[in-house]
Order: structure tokens, then sequence, then C-alpha cells
């Protein structure tokens, strides 16, 4: 008999029950193992599944004649056609592969435009509910089950909305995890600087000086349902004028929000470009450093020692500096993309061969999921 894991998450990036909720059916044919296609999976709490060959995500090679055994959502068994019982109802997908489905750790499924700052300005939260509801619904047909949500344009909690109702069951859509809004101080990544001074707008991100503020924003932020806390330690390539060698937060700061956050039990990602930005955040105790573009060795070291994850967001770059965008950074983040990509792949190899834990964030936001 084959066996492998019985489980398909790693538990400090997910929280909730593993299950499988798609299978992945080769020659470009989708079968999602979910409520539509088979209703009868509502009310079934033990399933098995037969396959020709299963993607685990831990061995270098499908399984082969797989049967998985699903009790009450949770994969509790995967092997040959022994495991098949009559207590289980049977559902036959061979000629089919399947595959666990897939997590994307930084994701801002509420920005709806590339110039998400005005946009922010421009449309309600509601609004930005409705889109991001759709968009969401996009990435689980396409097999994104589960999302960590690193803080939406978002003056209100529409995302902790969208994420109640999928559990309540009232819309279909991926798990959700993560933070309501992201942290940044006054003029840092989150805050809004191509408005007059007399003009009292509500930034994108939420604005905190100063260690209590962080400490009161944190225990909102945690209160309203954000099961991470989101710093923008540096500053960032999409944010006008904004400068990602930048460092904002102070180390007072950062050790305030993640000793604050932990007396709850909800860990930190930091983003952070700046070098010395990913130090300070690492030191201070932050669960994963978000971009991370500008690393250096010793910082690489020290989160292997600390147990730290890196998720490097590579692919968002390359959307962005393709030349079919159109936001107020553009030619800033294409110049960066002609000099520093290759010196950033670089680096994100460096961290994965001195052994830094990564973990895939794909960064990119609603309207991207066409
Ligand atoms: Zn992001």
């Amino acid at each position: 008999m084959i066996k492998s894991s019985p489980t398909v998450k790693d538990s400090a990036f997910c929280y909730g029950e593993p299950k499988i909720v798609m299978a992945w059916v080769m020659l470009r044919k989708l079968i999602l193992l979910n409520f539509i296609f088979f209703p009868c999976l509502a009310v079934a709490s033990r399933i098995a599944i037969e396959a020709d060959r299963i993607i685990d995500g831990i061995a270098d090679q499908p399984l082969v004649s797989t049967v998985i055994l699903v009790d009450n959502g949770l994969i509790v068994d995967v092997g040959g056609r022994e495991l098949i019982d009559p207590n289980y109802q049977y559902i036959d997908l061979t000629g089919n592969t399947l595959m666990p489905g897939l997590i994307d750790v930084h994701s801002h499924p509420l920005i709806h435009a590339e110039d998400y700052q005005l946009a922010h300005l421009q449309t309600s939260s509601a609004y930005k509910a409705l889109k991001g509801m759709k968009s969401l619904q996009r990435l689980l047909a396409a097999g994104w089950t589960t999302l960590r949500v690193m803080g939406d344009s978002d003056v209100y909690y529409a995302n902790q909305d969208i994420r109640r109702v999928i559990e309540e069951g009232v819309f279909q859509g991926p798990r959700l995890v993560g933070a309501a809004h992201y942290l940044s101080t006054t003029a840092g990544g989150g805050d809004i600087r191509f408005f007059s001074p007399e003009q009292q707008i509500i930034p994108d991100g939420l604005i905190v000086d100063g260690i209590d503020e962080v400490r009161r924003a944190v225990r909102q932020e945690i209160k309203f349902g954000s099961d991470w806390i989101k710093l923008l330690v540096t500053g960032a390539f999409m944010s006008a004028g904004d400068n990602p060698k930048n460092v904002h937060f102070s180390p007072e700061e950062l050790l305030a929000a993640v000793t604050e956050a932990a007396r709850f039990g909800v860990p930190v990602a930091a983003h952070a470009h700046a070098a010395e930005g990913i130090r300070m955040a690492v030191e201070a105790g932050v669960r994963s450093i978000e971009h991370g573009t500008f690393i250096d060795n010793a910082t690489m070291d020290l989160m292997v020692k600390k147990g730290t994850f890196l998720v490097p967001t590579l692919y968002v770059g390359d959307v962005l500096a393709d030349g079919n965008s159109d936001y107020r950074e553009k030619e800033f983040n294409i110049a960066f993309k002609k000099q520093g990509q290759n010196d950033l792949l670089a680096r994100v190899g460096e961290a994965y061969r001195r052994g830094v834990k990564i973990a895939a964030g794909v960064d990119l936001c609603g309207y991207n999921h066409n």
C-alpha cells in the first residue's frame, strides 16, 4: 500500500481543518470536488475517492492507483484500493489526477484597481466587498482553496465579513485567514501623500505612530477578526512617493506589535524590502517576511535560526513591470525590474540554499485574477 501524509496544510499558515476541496484533472480539465458538482458531498461525511494519480505535495512523483478517505472534511488515509470500505461513499475519479488545493499566503482580494490608492478613495467598502467576493470565487474555481489576506485598502472590515459569509455557507469561496488592514506609519507605505494638507482623507493603510497606537491597532485588528497582524515595516514599490529602501517603524514599535499580538496568540507578518527593516522585523520576532527584496545573508541565517518564513512574492513584479498595467509608480517598478530582478532572484536562491523556509505568495489583487 502506498501511503502518504494525510494532511495537506502547513499549520504555521493555515488555521482550521484541512480538507480536500478540489481535484486537478490533467489535460486542462478541472473537476472541483465541491458541492456544485457533487451535491452528495454536502450530506456525506465519509467519502472514498479513487483516482489514477495523486500529487500529494510531498513525494517527488505522483502516487498511482490511489484512494483517499475523507472523514468529516478531513483526509484520514491515502492508500490503495483495499481502503475502499462500504461505509464510505465511493466517488470514482479514475482517469483523473488529484492534487491538494493551492494556498496563497499573500493576497489582497479587495484591491480592485492598479492605482489602488486612488481607487480606495473612490469606492465604498461595500463595492470593494462585492468585487472582492467575485474575485475570490474565481480564485476558488482556479484551485486556490486557502488565502492569507495581507490587508486590503478598505476603511472597514469587509474582508472579515466575506470570510464570515463563506464560513456560514452563504457564499462559496476559499478559506480565508489573515489581516484586515496593513498597519503603516504616517508617511509610510500605507499612507497617501498626493493630496494637499487641507484634505482630510482616510488612507488605504491603518496609520499608527508610536507604541501606544501600535498596541491599540493590534488589539482592534484582533477584536474584529484578524488572525494575523500585517505591518508595513519599510517603504513600498507601489505606494506613490514611497521608497522601499526606507525603514518606517522603529524597533520599539515592532516589538510592541509582536508582543501585543502574541498575547492573543496571533502572529505578525512584516512587509519589508530594505535589508535593515527585514533584520529589525526578524529580531522583533515576526513570523513571516513579505517580499524581502534586499535581504542580506546574515538576516537569512537569523531567519533560519528563528524559523521565520520568507514570502518573496516574485510573480507580482513581473506582472507590474510587463507594460500592460497603468499606475503611478510604473516607471519606478519597470526600472527596478530591469536593474534589480536578477539580483533579487539570486538572493531568494541564496535564502533557499541557506535553509530559509519559503512560502508561496502571489501578491496579486482582485483585478489581476481574470
Ligand atoms: Zn502585498
